[in-house]
């Protein structure tokens, strides 16, 4: 693995970045008092390549690798934590798993849609009764009738729901068959049967729609279903494995975000005769900030690095997303600490920052599960080195 980006990476880098400081960063705190996303940025996304990261360049894509992924999500998110999610959610959901698995005319149909910056993609796994554990909980049926699948059952806090123009949704085609017994429908929202509610009020990433969707009786073509019948469960944490270092590049984008807020604003507040900035306490809260951001980063970019280079990164990308997601938090915390009464109002940027990275140890696997899913490949690494010992 190389530690220097590559010139390639280094102009997506450039352009999202550019794109970012003009189109994103001065509107952050209207979307998020507004809650609505500037479509007008991201209707001129498509020209930078932001909505089609990953999608093949037969189909209007950036194609892009996964460290420059990374990169670009990381821009969006120092710009505007709101936008950040939506897109992240279109690319790695939305747009993620009919690439990798849809048929030719599945793609023919959805990705010229979600390429063109009029709508975001979006992938329904949570219910209201299920969100770590899927193959427990969730209760989305879809039951064969014919060449149709009648589907009944709620999905809960899906992002870009209302902006999608189909929504791939995990359900159950068996009840025999264990993990075996799920699929993912490609449903479009305007199938009756099918609503989509009202966006979720949250706390931060106020922009992004988050909305619960439900299904009555909802009858979808049989060859809606995405790949093969009953591999909806191996694709979902197919999904949420590269999801995870999405969400560790947001994470770090909107710590790199507050980090630089706060050198900002400790190098300009005086007291006690002396910039804040030259008070070792302040000094201290800022190195660790950025120690902490760059090993986070390095190890987003070694998760995506195993990926592009086909081996396993289950581990390393929940690795990735943990750390990440924790360091932003308390990098997050110190920003407001360094501000501080300033820091508590909504003047400044780093509030809003704070609330938006509050989602990032709880969406695509919590810090708990995370950390259940890196112990069992340990101890497995760890039983395979075992023979060798003895
Ligand atoms: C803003 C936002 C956007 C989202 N977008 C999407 C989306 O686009 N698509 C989608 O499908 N979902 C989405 N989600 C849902 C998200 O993925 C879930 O919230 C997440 O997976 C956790 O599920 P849960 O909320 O049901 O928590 P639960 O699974 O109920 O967990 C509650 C608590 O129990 C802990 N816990 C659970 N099991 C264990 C265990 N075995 N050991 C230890 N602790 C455990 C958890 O870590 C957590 O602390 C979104 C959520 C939000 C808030």
């Amino acid at each position: 693995m190389d530690f220097e980006l590559s010139d390639e990476q280094r102009m997506v880098q450039r352009a999202v970045r550019d794109f970012c400081e003009s189109e994103l960063k001065p509107y952050a705190a209207e979307v998020d008092e507004t809650g609505q996303l500037r479509w007008e940025a991201i209707r001129r996304m498509p020209d930078v390549g932001l909505t089609a990261l990953q999608v093949p360049e037969e189909y209007g894509g950036a194609a892009l690798d996964t460290i420059s992924t990374a990169i670009a999500i990381e821009e969006i998110a120092r710009a505007c934590g709101s936008t950040a999610l939506s897109l992240a959610a279109h690319n790695g959901l939305g747009c993620g798993p009919i690439v990798r698995w849809g048929t030719t005319a599945q793609k023919d149909a959805y990705l010229p849609k979600l390429v063109g910056g009029d709508t975001l993609g979006a992938l329904a796994l949570t219910e209201p009764g299920a969100g770590s554990d899927l193959a427990g909980g969730v209760q989305t049926s879809a039951v064969r009738d014919g060449d149709t699948w009648i589907v009944n059952g709620s999905k809960a806090w899906i992002t870009n729901a209302g902006y999608a123009p189909v929504i791939t949704t995990l359900t159950r085609t068996s009840r025999e068959e264990g993990t075996r017994g799920f699929s993912m429908l490609l449903i479009e929202p305007g199938t009756p049967g099918v609503t989509i509610h009202a966006p979720e009020k949250k706390m931060g990433l106020k922009g992004s729609p988050t909305q619960m969707i439900t299904f009555e009786d909802a009858r979808v073509p049989h060859d809606a279903v995405l790949g093969v019948e009953g591999d909806g469960f191996k694709q979902t944490m197919q999904t949420l494995d590269s999801g995870r270092i999405t969400i560790g590049a947001l994470s770090i984008g909107l710590a790199q975000a507050a980090y630089e807020e706060a050198i900002k604003y400790a190098t300009q507040r005086r007291a006690f005769g002396k910039r804040i900035a030259d008070f070792e306490a302040i000094q201290w809260m800022i190195a660790d900030a950025a120690m902490e951001i760059e090993a986070a980063r390095t190890l987003v970019h070694k998760a995506a690095w195993l990926k592009d280079t086909g081996k396993d990164y289950t581990k390393l990308a929940a690795m990735a997303k943990l750390l990440a997601s924790e360091i932003a938090e308390k990098v997050c915390r110190n920003a407001i600490q360094i501000h501080g009464a300033y820091g508590y109002s909504r003047e400044f940027p780093v509030e809003r920052i704070y609330r938006d990275e509050r989602l990032m140890t709880i969406g695509e696997g919590t810090s708990e599960i995370l950390r259940i899913v890196i112990f069992k490949r340990v101890l497995q690494e760890f039983e395979q080195t075992l023979p060798a010992m003895a």
